[in-house]
């Protein structure tokens, strides 16, 4: 169907006195004596076209004025009778898909738990359709920000035999029927698609390290799955990540590349969507734009984990958790440094080795691995990052105090045995980063069809 994007209409001045087709779904219509007037929007972007009916010259269909209707209007651009804007004066309406009265998504403003029981249509709302266009400028935003500094885009396999984290929180892959009727563990497996125990990838770093030392710098940007069981505003069973990992790197440049590309991309939606930050400043997070610009202008903040909990354990009263040094931070201790202490993002590094993975670099102390949590106000960890452990000898004892099977880490240790180099990298939470950016405050509500536990709409 060849038609202009309401967007490009209202934005380019060259559009005045032409004749186009529009197509869009119904937002208002009001009706007088002589002219009617439809609001529509396509959703290129959050502006809506008023489209002028001379009712003496057109014969207006009652179904192509119903909240939510599609139609595909044919008029000539004018400027706006009132304000700087332009209108369509339509010459011809056609009915695309008429939208009876029990339409969920009705003007008065309703609630975000219930446009969660209909995710397919809730995109429709000023508010969802801001939030997708947000992410969709971030995505875009995140493979230049990458691109423009040399680094390759690599896509790591989503089902995987090795668990990243050793964290036990990954889906099982399999084909074989509950029922099944295997004595053991083995014979279940040995039956099954790929003969061994296979899951959903809960992160692309071993892959990405693989890659990382063979072309220097490289990303990853897909899903990842965790069975996470908590039910937080903050976690999803299958989210996206973004994974660089860098070869020739230490703590510290991980640290600067991280604070360097949250400021691309916070800027890239800053530059981009002004409408969308516009809407949401004044709907869902009062101060949002001054929020994004103050972090713009700030450097981040570093403390290491040891200063963290001598400021936390200060505070100990205020949490449902007290912390001590060996405490792995819940969300309450970190919001509360990010927020209270800080006021700005906030790098914690160097933590305990027993509440990081295996794979972080070990730190002359002893007791600490080069690992770097970024905390955000509203937020708390939006990435967590490291340098890795590049020695093979020290990386093979973390295995074995952790009582990992070394067998089924040969790829991994290869690339400790031949031609080792130090290298770092993090991931960052993509929806977080979406959260952030527009202020909403539940994963649920950045997310296309969310996924978390009992909850598969
Ligand atoms: P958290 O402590 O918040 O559960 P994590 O330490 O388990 O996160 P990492 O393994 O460090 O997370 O993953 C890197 C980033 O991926 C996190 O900083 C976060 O932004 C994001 N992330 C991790 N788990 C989830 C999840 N279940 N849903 C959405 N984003 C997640
Ligand atoms: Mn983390």
């Amino acid at each position: 169907m060849k038609h202009v994007d309401i967007k490009n209409i209202l934005s380019n001045a060259d559009m005045v006195g032409r004749e186009v087709v529009v197509c869009g779904w119904v937002r208002t219509f009001r009706d007088s004596a002589q002219v009617a007037f439809l609001e529509l929007s396509d959703g290129s972007s959050f502006r809506k076209l008023q489209v002028v009916i001379d009712k003496g010259a057109l014969s207006l269909d009652p179904e192509t004025t119903k909240l939510g209707a599609s139609v595909a209007v044919k008029g000539a651009v004018v400027k706006a009778y009132k304000g700087e804007g332009k209108e369509l004066n339509a010459k011809e309406i056609a009915l695309l898909g008429k939208c009876p009265p029990d339409y969920p998504i009705q003007k008065k403003r309703t609630t975000l738990d219930f446009l969660r029981t209909i995710p397919h249509l809730r995109l429709r709302t000023n508010t969802f359709a801001a939030v997708f266009r947000v992410r969709s400028v971030a995505a875009q935003a995140i493979h230049r920000y990458f691109h423009e500094r040399g680094y390759y885009y690599i896509n790591a396999p989503l089902i995987t035999a090795s668990d990243c984290e050793g964290a036990g929180e990954m889906f099982r892959v399999t084909t074989r029927p509950w029922n099944c009727a295997a004595k053991t563990e083995e014979e279940y497996y040995r039956g099954d698609f790929f003969g061994v125990k296979a899951g959903l990838s809960v992160s692309g770093q071993l892959e990405g390290e693989v890659a990382a030392t063979a072309l220097g710098k490289i990303y990853t940007f897909g899903p990842s799955f965790r069975a996470e069981n908590s039910n937080t505003t903050r976690h999803l069973a299958e989210f996206w990540h973004v994974e660089p990992e860098i070869a020739f790197a230490e703590l510290c440049d991980v640290l600067e590349i991280a604070e360097e590309m949250l400021k691309y991309l916070i800027q890239a939606v800053l530059d981009e969507c002004p409408e969308e930050l516009a809407f949401f400043d004044s709907f869902v997070e009062k101060g949002l734009i001054e929020k994004l610009t103050h972090v713009l202008r700030s450097d981040f903040a570093v403390c290491t984990y040891t200063e963290a909990i001598s400021l936390l354990e200060k505070e100990n009263a205020r949490f449902a958790f007290p912390v001590h040094w060996g405490s792995d931070l819940q969300s309450e201790h970190e919001k509360y440094l990010t927020e209270q202490v800080f006021k700005r993002p906030v790098f914690v590094t160097n933590y305990p080795k027993e509440i990081k993975s295996f794979y972080m670099k070990q730190n002359a102390d002893g007791k600490t691995v080069a690992a770097a949590d970024l905390l955000v106000p509203g937020i708390g960890e939006i990435i967590g990052g490291s340098e890795r452990e590049a020695d093979l000898g020290k990386l093979m004892a973390a295995m074995s105090e952790r009582g990992m099977d070394e067998s089924a880490y040969r790829q991994y240790l290869d690339l400790r045995r031949f031609g080792s180099v130090p290298h770092g990298g993090f991931g960052l939470g993509f929806e977080r980063f979406v959260m952030y950016c527009t202020g909403m405050e539940n994963i649920r509500d950045v997310t296309l069809f969310p996924r978390s536990s009992k909850n598969i709409m």
